[in-house]
């Protein structure tokens, strides 16, 4: 459910034509949805009520100082996977013991100033990262929190570069491994063992990779607790897919059906990390048609957004649904959309049946607000997007458009020059 929907024709984010907002504010332009936003965090809050969770929005979907704002006003924690994404959650007022803290790269630096904050948890990815948690917390003269993160080789179905939880990934602590890695920990004089944690991948569109896995984890917390190491947060990882195109991914409320049973009486409390679950149908990319231009092959439909604004239709071949943002009555065309950047790989939509748009007439790419800016780039040296936030009748400047200025903001030429 998003609020984003034609009224005779024309598109509206809310109660505000987008139309309007893109002659205000120039396109390209992300637009995101109040109203939108607020329903999913509490869709995640209904879905475990009655069970003591935190919901810790997974920053890197979208990481907007205005979105973290309304999250941490709503009550929500953050996933945060370095140092920036937690000084931008702190900044937006979100708690630290609010913020988990996942990746496989923490500096010292890092750590030390998660530390400093007191967050929840680290989410540690490996017994080499941990050393080091232990050895920056001794140098604190304190105690670290810790989850390790255990990768319990489940098949999420969903892409593979988006899928994290398996044997050949990078990520986490093999499950075989997982008894003797939580001895070392709770033998560690400046650790603190708190927490497992897991994430098998993003945009899952069903529920049984969240079962399985989940009970792989379940079978070892027990074991954990019957050595007496005691666990107080299970943290479950990223949340539901969401309909790009015509997926049926889950709702939240039938994760918690089909999870909560599985807790009862596990005295633990949940912690789940959505991001795109979230933000993604919470937000759009609008942008202009400059020009249809007939290739010897093939049409290409040239818009004024490209990769560097929106990387996933590039990256992971991703699907997104492509619409005008006023409707006509005009005939259909079979075109590539792509954008002005100088790569093939450069496309929002391949061999796509669109209604024909004429130059500086509007699209909407829909689906856009999950890792759609937080992944925009100046490749090209293309000034970043603006980005808009709607409250009902209300539209408001949430991030403005790069300048030429920002492009080489930085950049400095040596004396030898
Ligand atoms: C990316 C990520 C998430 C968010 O996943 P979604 O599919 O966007 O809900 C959560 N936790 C971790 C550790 C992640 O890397």
């Amino acid at each position: 459910m998003n609020h984003f929907h034609f009224i005779k024709g024309r598109l509206y984010a809310e109660e505000v034509a987008v139309t309007t907002i893109a002659e205000t504010f120039g396109t390209p332009v992300y637009i995101y949805s109040h109203a939108t936003l607020t329903r999913h965090i509490k869709a995640y809050e209904r879905a475990f009520t009655g069970f003591p969770h935190v919901i810790c929005f997974a920053v890197k979907a979208n990481s907007n100082a205005a979105i973290l704002k309304l999250f941490s006003s709503l009550g929500a924690g953050a996933d945060v996977v370095s140092g920036g994404e937690l000084f931008r959650a702190l900044k937006a007022g979100i708690k630290a013991d609010r913020i988990v803290y996942a990746g496989v790269g923490k500096t010292s630096e890092e750590i030390a100033l998660a530390i400093k904050h007191r967050i929840l948890m680290f989410n540690v990815e490996s017994m080499e990262e941990l050393q080091e948690i232990d050895r920056v917390a001794a140098g604190m003269k304190t105690k670290a929190p810790i989850a390790l993160r255990i990768n319990p080789d489940i098949d999420p179905q969903t892409h593979p570069y988006i899928s994290t939880g398996l044997k050949k990934h990078k990520f986490g602590i093999p499950i075989e491994k997982a008894i003797e890695c939580y001895r070392i920990a709770s033998a560690m004089k400046n650790i603190k063992v708190v927490g497992i944690h897991k994430h098998i991948g993003s945009q899952l569109t069903k529920i049984s990779p969240f079962v399985d896995s989940l009970k792989r984890i379940l079978a070892l917390l027990r074991e954990l607790r019957s050595l007496g190491i005691d666990i107080k947060y299970l943290d479950i990882g990223g949340g539901v897919g969401i309909t790009y195109n015509d997926e049926r991914p889950p709702h939240p409320s039938e994760l918690g059906k089909n999870i909560l049973p599985l807790l009862k009486n596990s005295g633990i409390t949940l912690v789940i990390e959505p991001g795109r679950s979230i933000v993604g149908n919470a937000g759009i990319l609008v942008t202009k048609a400059l020009y249809l231009k007939q290739g010897s092959d093939k049409k290409f439909l040239i818009v004024d957004a490209a990769m560097n604004d929106l990387i996933r239709p590039s990256i992971y071949g991703a699907y997104h649904r492509i619409e005008p943002v006023v409707k006509t009555k005009r005939g259909k065309i079979l075109s590539d959309i792509v954008g002005p950047i100088c790569e093939s790989g450069d496309f929002l939509a391949k061999d796509r049946e669109i209604t024909q748009v004429k130059q500086g007439e509007l699209l909407a790419i829909m689906s856009a607000g999950a890792y759609g800016f937080s992944m925009a780039s100046n490749y090209n040296s293309r000034p970043k997007p603006a980005e808009v936030m709607v409250k009902g009748k209300d539209f408001a400047l949430i991030r403005k458009r790069e300048t030429y200025l920002d492009l080489i903001r930085g950049e400095s030429i040596p004396d030898f020059l």
